[in-house]
């Protein structure tokens, strides 16, 4: 089976209104992540995992959300409607940058047919296209600073 792996933050859930909790100081990144049981679904994001799902694809997610989130994780998808029957996570106290952790993850798949890797992290797009992924860029919510910095310098999500 052909597999479109899908990023979450940014590109299905909208993490807009809890990036507050990092711009503050000190952060507080236990509120940031247990906030995400609220975040609002992107329409577009779902659009497409329905899309690719009716073209017979199987849908995988790849995710820097700490493995820890997974029940919260796991209880939102189900309530928008959305696979989880492979979800991979950042495991928990692994604080690589985005980018190494999701390329290695990829990679580890590749036996199977990855016809493409949706993200909205620059960075980790720029990478995954280097290493021969087909890629797409979800530019439907801006990537901004803060999330940039969480995602790549500190390495937490
Ligand atoms: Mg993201």
């Amino acid at each position: 089976m052909t597999l479109v792996v899908f990023d979450i933050d940014g590109v299905v859930a909208d993490v807009r209104h809890r990036l507050h909790y990092l711009e503050e100081w000190p952060q507080d990144w236990d509120s940031f992540f247990y906030e995400a049981v609220h975040d609002p679904a992107l329409p577009i994001g779902l659009e497409l995992v329905a899309k690719y799902q009716a073209e017979g694809h199987d849908i995988a997610w790849l995710t820097g959300r700490p493995e820890w989130l997974r029940p919260e994780t796991e209880t939102w998808m189900l309530s928008h409607g959305l696979p989880i029957d492979e979800l991979v996570m950042r495991p928990d106290w692994d604080y690589r940058p985005a980018r190494i952790l999701k390329v290695q993850v990829l990679r580890s798949w590749q036996p199977r047919d990855i016809v493409l890797f949706i993200d909205d992290d620059p960075d980790v797009i720029a990478q995954a296209h280097a290493a021969g992924f087909a890629t797409q860029m979800a530019t439907w919510v801006p990537h901004g600073k803060t999330l940039r910095a969480a995602q790549e310098d500190v390495g937490r999500t």
